[in-house]
């Protein structure tokens, strides 16, 4: 993707930031540093790039799960909403979508089970280390419930479309899954204009990508259903994770 900055790869695929990203950190952490000093502002820095590392994480599930299929990954890219994982196609099976999309908040959630059981081990204590475990595990939990809203094309509505594919096929239940991804994001830009403002950005984001997809599911339905059609003048298809900032949970 051109205007990211290459961090190195994980896994054989390349980990993207995308400008905006890094403007948007840059922000956040000035703003922070002007409101509550040098050392909330390292803090707040130090979360994000924890919250950066978990969808990097996330991303990586959705690729190692279309790996399993035979679909490669070009790369990882990382914007302000969260996480996008450039697949080379997107699978024409609904069982194999169902996994990949299932995949991402699967790492989450395993990781959250994991800093649990730390937690706990560790008698909960207090300490630094303790506090930011718990905010690291309500992170991941956050990540995984957002993700698994049907919000198509977001990981839910994937997996919703891919429930509906296997009784209707795959038009229909495209046209399904974009109608209520749709409606998820009016209710997101609601949201966003009565809460955080961050979640217009994601209704908007919703929304072209349930058009989009409802786009390539109708061409591809023209074309016959041929498989093995490449669409060149398409968007490349993505599985995108969308993220809350962790000073959503400082409110
Ligand atoms: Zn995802």
């Amino acid at each position: 993707m051109r205007s990211s900055i290459r961090l190195g790869s994980l896994l054989g695929i390349p980990i993207y930031l995308h400008f905006t990203f890094l403007l948007l950190l840059g922000v956040l952490s000035l703003s922070r540093l002007f409101s509550a000093g040098v050392a909330a502002a390292v803090g707040s820095l130090i979360l994000i790039s924890s919250v950066f590392g978990l969808v990097v994480l996330h991303e990586l599930g959705h690729a190692m799960a279309a790996r399993a299929f035979g679909i490669r990954t070009h790369d990882v890219t990382l914007l302000p909403i969260g996480g996008v994982a450039r697949l080379e196609r997107m699978p024409e099976e609904p069982r194999q979508e169902f996994w990949i999309a299932l995949a991402g908040p699967a790492v989450n959630l395993a990781i959250a089970g994991l800093l649990a059981v730390w937690l706990v081990g560790t008698g909960g204590g207090a300490g630094v280390g303790a506090s930011f475990a718990a905010r690291l595990l309500s992170i991941n939990l956050a990540l995984v419930t957002f993700n698994l809203l049907p919000a198509f094309p977001m990981d839910g509505g994937r997996v919703l479309r891919a429930v509906l594919a296997k009784r209707m096929g795959s038009l229909r239940a495209t046209e399904i899954a974009a109608t209520v991804g749709k409606g998820m994001a009016l209710l997101f830009f609601v949201g966003g204009l009565l809460l955080n403002p961050m979640l217009i950005l994601i209704a908007f984001f919703v929304w072209v990508g349930a058009k989009q997809e409802l786009m390539i599911a109708r061409s591809r339905a023209w074309s016959g259903g041929a498989r093995g059609i490449s669409y060149p003048d398409q968007p490349r298809p993505g599985v995108v994770t969308v993220w809350r900032y962790p000073q959503d949970d400082q409110r």
